[in-house]
């Protein structure tokens, strides 16, 4: 089932839409009228995105680890389609790997990138919509369950994902007199180039067994929570996590 919304006149930007659900959400808010800049390191992969996309989509390089990167992409955003009022920070690495044996750059580069790169990305984002009074400002930060779960093997990643869910409450509340509403999606584990290696092994397969519905989610699992935070229906969201893991944590 494709779900849709009407974003036209909206102009979005995403940040790791390269691969996996980024690409997706960079789908989904086209089909539904927006404009997206499509943000990531592979500008080869965005290219082609843009080029499948078609008009209402633009590539643009960046790092979300270095702010100079993330205030240049919104500078290239704005001039191929005005004022952003939607934006999607949802870039991130897994890090994974056991803290015992985790060397200190990885820890670093894992919040660098997830924790403050979101907060960056977003911030950014706000300064923007703030300077130039725009109505009705979306920003979504990409979460995990693993913010709530105890998660061996994540933990860098799953503080950085902790760390979003309350950066956004507080960001909400910030801004909340601004017309920005600051919402979180948590989702469960669905097969993208982030784990696709885990869930090849044993140890991957043995993980899928255990969830209630011994599956993973399939990448679609997040459109209607996307679509709706994004428009016009999601006046009154804010501050507010979604948790969307085909029950993955039951
Ligand atoms: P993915 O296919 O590996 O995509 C990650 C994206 O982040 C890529 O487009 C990558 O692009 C981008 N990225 C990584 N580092 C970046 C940086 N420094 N600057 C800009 N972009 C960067 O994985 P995914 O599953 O779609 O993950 C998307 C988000 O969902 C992540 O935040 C992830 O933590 C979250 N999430 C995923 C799952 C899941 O099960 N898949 C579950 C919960 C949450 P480049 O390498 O081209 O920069």
């Amino acid at each position: 089932m494709t779900i849709t919304a009407d974003l036209s006149g909206r102009t979005a930007l995403i940040t790791g839409a390269s691969s996996g659900l980024g690409s997706r959400f960079a789908r989904i808010l086209a089909a539904s009228g927006a404009n997206v800049a499509i943000g990531a390191r592979r500008k080869d992969r965005l290219e082609a995105l843009a080029r499948e996309i078609g008009a209402r989509a633009a590539a643009i390089e960046m790092d979300v680890a270095r702010e100079a990167d993330i205030v240049a992409g919104f500078d290239a955003a704005e001039k191929a389609f005005g004022q952003v009022d939607t934006v999607i920070a949802n870039a991130g690495i897994d890090g994974a790997g056991m803290i015992l044996d985790m060397p200190e750059e990885e820890i670093e580069r894992t919040l660098a990138i997830n924790l403050k790169g979101a907060i960056l990305t977003a911030r950014e984002g706000a300064k923007r919509m703030i300077a130039n009074k725009v109505e009705r400002g979306r920003i979504v930060m990409i979460a995990s369950i693993t913010a709530f779960e105890p998660s061996p093997g994540l933990v860098a990643y799953s503080a950085s994902k902790a760390g979003v869910v309350q950066a956004a409450r507080s960001m909400a509340r910030e801004w909340a007199r601004y017309g920005i509403n600051v919402n979180t999606i948590s989702p469960g584990y669905i097969r993208t180039a982030i784990n696709d290696e885990w869930f090849e092994t044993e140890a991957g397969k043995k993980q899928i067994a255990r969830f209630p519905k011994r599956r993973l989610m399939g990448e679609e699992g997040l459109d209607g929570a996307l679509l709706f935070l994004c428009s016009d229906a999601a006046e009154f969201v804010t501050g507010s996590d979604f948790v969307l893991d085909d029950g993955q944590t039951l």
